[in-house]
């Protein structure tokens, strides 16, 4: 068996332990004779697979009580409609900060419902920094704040949480929940789909605070409403089983690493072996200004496009592989979540300094 080293943004790599468990348990889920994929679930079995991971992630991000955790479909996309929704109430204006290309679907998507009011916009740079808290302009009788919190494309990660004051602010989280410990406190709610640094794909996970449910508009889909599903423990109809129960095998696999602690003392080592490589040659170039990098999704250029496509045939042979950049940046991205080992980033940045000095002799 062969892994590679899978620098995809999403869906990403899942730990191997995480994989090899559920292939252990594939056929026959804990003496239950069934695969987890062929429980009700409202049966007693895949009731307890929900609940402990739920469990789990309220431990391992230190979720208060007042905080709802829902496991539903539609993906990190669907919470673009559904957060102005439900979230509005009689206001009419949302905030929303731009500085990316997640942050343009979130705000064309809110326009639909609201005037949206964008606190702060970093397009005009390319998208290479983070809007400081001065910057951001507020308005205080907004509905809420809604930023992205890692910008999965272009590589910007917000080294700070804004202050919102007493408007409720919420993260798009999907690319960099679990990478490190949050104040889930600070927050009227957090979502990220499951397929960056969670599980597979098919599952968003939204942290909601219970003061915050039951203003849908009276239009909302009974399927796009938080209540419902906050009343119903994400079972008003049948969620995304098998994926859920996956998440709830990653869960644990970060406790069992020592939490989000752990998780970010690597992942922090493993940024920053990547961006010194490409610090220290002329031969790479990073677009994204020092404070605005993201620990888990790093976008590169060669100084040489041309050099690109043998970059990327080599890296390929070494097990090294979809490092290629997004089609609207170019370049190359390199996602490194929790579930990449410190060695595929070693191993990558080995990879580039023998590509580097090779080209340069
Ligand atoms: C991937 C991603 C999304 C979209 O997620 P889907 O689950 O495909 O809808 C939204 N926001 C961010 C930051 C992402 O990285």
């Amino acid at each position: 068996m062969t892994r590679m080293f899978n620098f995809s943004a999403g869906p990403a790599m899942l730990p191997t332990a995480v994989i090899q468990r559920a292939q252990q348990e594939m056929l026959d889920w804990n003496g239950s004779g069934m695969s987890v994929m062929e429980m009700s679930h409202r049966g007693k079995e895949y009731m307890s697979i929900a609940g402990k991971a739920e469990q789990d992630l309220r431990d391992v991000m230190a979720i208060p009580d007042n905080y709802k955790v829902l496991f539903l479909q539609g993906g990190a996309s669907s919470q673009f409609a559904m957060i102005p929704l439900n979230l509005l109430g009689d206001k009419t204006s949302a905030d929303y900060i731009n500085t990316g290309m997640w942050s343009k679907k979130a705000i064309a998507e809110a326009k639909r419902y609201c005037d949206v009011n964008i606190a702060a916009d970093t397009s005009d740079n390319g998208f290479t920094t983070v809007p400081t808290q001065a910057e951001l302009k507020l308005n205080p009788d907004a509905a809420y704040v809604h930023y992205v919190a890692n910008e999965t494309i272009g590589g910007v990660e917000f080294d700070y949480i804004p202050d919102t004051g007493d408007v409720p602010l919420i993260a798009d989280m999907s690319s960099t929940i679990l990478s490190r410990p949050v104040d889930v406190s600070k927050f009227a709610m957090i979502y990220a789909g499951a397929q960056k640094n969670i599980g597979p794909a098919g599952l968003c996970i939204v942290i909601i605070r219970d003061d915050l449910l039951g203003k849908a508009a009276d239009n909302t889909p009974t399927m796009f409403n938080y209540k419902v599903h906050a009343d119903n423990d994400s079972m008003y109809n049948t969620p995304p089983t098998y994926s859920w129960y996956m998440a709830g095998l990653v869960f644990e696999w970060i406790k069992e690493q020592g939490g989000l602690e752990a998780m970010a003392k690597v992942n922090k080592r493993k940024a920053e072996k990547l961006y010194a490589v490409i610090d220290s040659r002329e031969f790479y170039g990073s677009p994204v200004a020092k404070n605005g990098r993201s620990w888990m999704n790093v976008p590169f250029t060669l100084a040489d496009a041309d050099l690109d496509a043998a970059f990327l045939e080599g890296a390929a042979e070494q097990g090294l592989i979809t490092l290629k950049g997004h089609r609207s940046v170019g370049g190359m991205r390199a996602s490194i979540y929790n579930a990449m080992p410190e060695e595929g980033v070693d191993a990558l940045v080995a990879y580039m300094q023998a590509f580097a000095k090779r080209q340069s002799s």
